[in-house]
């Protein structure tokens, strides 16, 4: 089902440059909080916007409010990269993210909204014999699974990425390559926008300005959230704060596996079409994934900052690093000036995989443990999550993402994925 847009003559557009703010409708509705809801969901990022909009859809479920502390969009769905991407090694990892990507193919159509995926081709460089082999391993994993990957020797890399220059300039040259050509970019805020417009057109709720602060029991059930905004009765209710999981763990009572980090990016002044894809270039003293944006700014992040924190200012040598791994790789860019930079949490866990399952309580959902993939999963996420909180039962794509995994010792150890300890 597609959600219907308001339409637009020129007239009326004309008009409305004329006539203020007022002429603009807003994409999703303003409405007040009621006192219950069949499915409270906290945080109105990706993975909260996805969930209410698939319960709503999929499942009939018609009083669903989504609870955000701050704005829609103000969280690192609207700070992260834009990378969308299946190349995972893991059978319950690439499965689930392949789902995503297919979703990505058509989401504009689904929400009636142009989310702007760019399918330009997600490129892991390999500097090593060792690293080929590595690559090799994950191109066959996905291409059993029928999901597109193509390795690729030096002069393949060379005749698809022509910004690659030839090697004599380069510290560690590149030998080879894992293409996966589907992958790419989304426009990151009209993701947020997307979902939240589709979602409030089925009647969800999206209060902002609201923090969940605790969660309210009865007898061993829960019953309902307390929020800044008064208490709320509430069926089920999802937690998916992304980089404030653990936070979530401290108000449940119960630890969590997982560490918040914070992880930088910056973006520079626009230029002429460059950098045709993605690009992942892991080098023995440092890490850049580097992209251009649609306005033409060079846009690059690296590793983690490597300390678990909430704040969003980062360190100024983790963005040193990142510019001298980006001018190695592309050393045509050195002369650019960087625009902006900014600074997200990531909600890491130990085995780099995501975790939704119920916690504590029967009634009560956890949708987090996202680490780098927490923007690329939000459409599998959303469909899975509603359907798990709908059915009861977790559909096959995320029944091993439990949490119950790290106490049991069944990690979903995706970091052996790969010779780089960061993927994004
Ligand atoms: C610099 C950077 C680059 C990244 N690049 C990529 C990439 O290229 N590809 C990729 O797949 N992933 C990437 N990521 C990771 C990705 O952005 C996150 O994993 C993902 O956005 C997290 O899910 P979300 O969108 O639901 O989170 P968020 O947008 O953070 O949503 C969580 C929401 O919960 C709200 N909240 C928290 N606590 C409460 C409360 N108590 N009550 C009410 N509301 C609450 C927050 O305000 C927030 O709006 C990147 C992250 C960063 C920081």
């Amino acid at each position: 089902m597609s959600v219907r847009a308001p339409r637009y003559s020129a007239w009326s557009l004309l008009r409305g440059r004329f006539s203020g703010p007022g002429f603009w409708r807003p994409l999703w509705s303003g409405r007040q909080l009621q006192k219950a809801y069949d499915v409270v969901v906290v945080g109105a990022g990706g993975h909260g916007l996805a969930t209410a909009y698939h319960l709503a859809r999929d499942h009939g479920v018609r009083r669903v409010a989504v609870l955000e502390k701050r704005l829609v969009g103000y969280g690192n769905v609207g700070r992260n990269t834009t990378i969308v991407r299946s190349n995972y090694l893991l059978p319950q990892n690439h499965y689930f993210y392949e789902d995503a990507l297919r979703r990505w193919e058509t989401l504009s159509r689904d929400l009636n909204y142009n989310v702007m995926y760019s399918p330009r081709g997600v490129l892991d460089l390999a500097l090593s014999d060792g690293e080929m082999v590595s690559l090799a391993r994950r191109g066959n994993a996905m291409r059993l699974a029928g999901i597109d990957a193509e390795l690729m020797d030096r002069a393949g890399v060379m005749k698809f990425a022509k910004e690659l220059v030839p090697a004599g300039t380069r510290r560690f040259d590149i030998v080879g390559g894992l293409l996966q050509q589907r992958g790419g970019t989304v426009r990151h805020d009209a993701v947020a926008w997307g979902y939240a417009r589709a979602a409030s057109a089925l009647g969800v709720d999206i209060i902002e300005d609201c923090e969940v602060t605790g969660l309210v029991t009865t007898a061993g059930v829960a019953t309902g959230v307390e929020t800044s905004q008064g208490p709320v009765a509430a069926g089920q209710v999802v937690f998916a704060v992304a980089g404030h999981t653990g936070a979530i763990g401290t108000m449940l009572g119960v630890p969590l596996p997982v560490e918040t980090h914070l992880l930088q990016a910056m973006v520079t002044e626009p230029i002429k079409p460059l950098i045709n894809s993605v690009l992942i270039y892991v080098h023995p003293h440092g890490e850049v994934y580097i992209l251009q944006s649609d306005r033409g700014g060079v846009v690059m992040g690296g590793f983690l900052d490597g300390f678990p924190s909430y704040t969003r200012e980062g360190r100024w040598s983790r963005l040193e690093d990142v510019v001298q791994s980006a001018v190695a790789l592309l050393p045509q860019i050195a002369g650019l000036r960087v625009l902006r930079h900014w600074a997200g949490t990531n909600d890491m866990t130990m085995d780099g995989s995501f975790i939704i399952d119920r916690i504590r309580y029967d009634n009560v959902f956890l949708n987090g443990g996202w680490c780098y993939g927490g923007f690329k999963s939000i459409p599998a996420s959303g469909a899975a999550c509603a359907q798990f909180v709908a059915t009861g039962t977790a559909p096959d794509l995320i029944r091993a993402h439990t949490l119950s995994r790290f106490a049991s010792g069944h990690l979903l150890d995706e970091r052996g994925g790969g010779p780089f300890p960061v993927r994004l």
